[in-house]
């Protein structure tokens, strides 16, 4: 029987955590073939959100819980529960039911025809502000021109996946995560399949624009450094600009002398030379910042409690040391 892990990140969920477990534990009754077991991952909710997990857990046995010290972000939930993860497949779905569970007999079947992952792709954005769909569009647009990982419009982190890609996966030791380029650059044969967004009901998301502008951009630096060949492909072109017009200026200073009215094009010199180098200096500090987050190499995550057996090597650098 092929063993399954249902990784679930969860942050302040306590309104859904239980409805979450009644629907997804329905449709896992429909698949005999495969043992499952949940694994939740507290991002330091400052709710009840552990108290439900611990609930669950003690009514069943496959219910198992991971708890950080503090919320460390969805990013670092998911490394987690991928990390302690050891099914033959694992899926990964979020909390709040807008990842359909009726679709995980459709996911695995995906998996038995072959595929190493089969992903969820929204089709609609319906419920979904404007503007919120606009900035992702343009985010997609930009990201994959910009970078060689070419990461699908509207697919959301819901997906089962094989060992084989989340072995890959967590190969990838890097500290600032962005699992969907992750996902796209470990590669694998990903099988889509559309769904209908699907709105929140219960609780409320925990992004707000900033969040996901600030994510978008961390990103895309992540992946590509087509925003650092920009910078110097600028430079390029304004000293080609500023030699000829060096030259130009000169030879009327010869051939006219001195004209002294300049004030117009020394003013929009200086500003316009001001703010391209203020922009190059922003583009280089978003990558001597992911350089600084690296060099540091602190864990991704800390655990507080749990009641999985964990093994110590299994742990993210201190991680385990705080398990109590
Ligand atoms: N989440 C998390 N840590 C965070 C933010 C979110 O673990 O810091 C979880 C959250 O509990 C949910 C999933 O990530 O299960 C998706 O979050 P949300 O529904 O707020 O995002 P949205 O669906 O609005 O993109
Ligand atoms: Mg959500």
């Amino acid at each position: 029987m092929k063993k399954v892990d249902i990784v679930v990140p969860c942050y302040n969920e306590q309104e859904v955590l239980q409805a979450f477990y009644n629907e997804t534990a329905r449709v896992l009754l429909t698949l005999p073939d495969y043992s499952f077991r949940f694994l939740f991952v507290d991002d330091g909710s400052r709710d009840n959100t552990i108290v439900i997990m611990k609930q669950l857990a003690k009514e069943h046995d496959n219910v198992k819980y991971l708890s950080f010290s503090r919320n460390f972000g969805k990013e670092a939930a998911m490394y987690a529960g991928l990390t302690y993860s050891d099914g033959d497949y694992v899926i990964l779905m979020d909390a709040d039911l807008q990842h359909p569970p009726a679709m995980i007999p459709d996911m695995l079947a995906g998996i038995e025809e072959g595929y190493d992952c089969c992903a969820a792709r929204r089709v609609s954005r319906e419920g979904e502000s404007k503007i919120r769909s606009w900035f992702s569009q343009l985010f997609y647009r930009l990201s994959n021109r910009m970078t060689d990982v070419k990461m699908p419009q509207n697919a959301v982190d819901y997906r089962v996946m094989t060992r084989a890609m989340v072995d890959s996966i967590l190969s990838l030791a890097e500290v600032e995560r962005f699992s969907k380029g992750i996902f796209a650059w470990v590669g694998f044969e990903t099988k889509w399949l559309p769904y209908e967004n699907v709105e929140r009901t219960m609780g409320t998301t925990k992004w707000n624009f900033w969040k996901l502008v600030k994510y978008a951009l961390s990103g895309i630096t992540s992946f590509s450094i087509t925003p650092l060949r920009m910078v110097s492909g600028m430079g390029f072109l304004i000293f080609v600009f500023a030699c000829l017009y060096i030259l130009v200026t000169l030879i009327q200073t010869f051939l006219f002398g001195i004209d002294v009215p300049g004030y117009v094009t020394t003013l929009c010199a200086v500003l316009f030379l001001g703010g391209i180098i203020e922009l190059s200096v922003g583009i280089l500090g978003e990558y001597v910042a992911h350089i600084y987050m690296e060099a540091k190499g602190r864990p991704i995550f800390i655990l507080r409690q749990t009641n999985l057996e964990i093994k110590k090597e299994k742990s993210n650098g201190n991680a385990s040391d705080s398990v109590c």
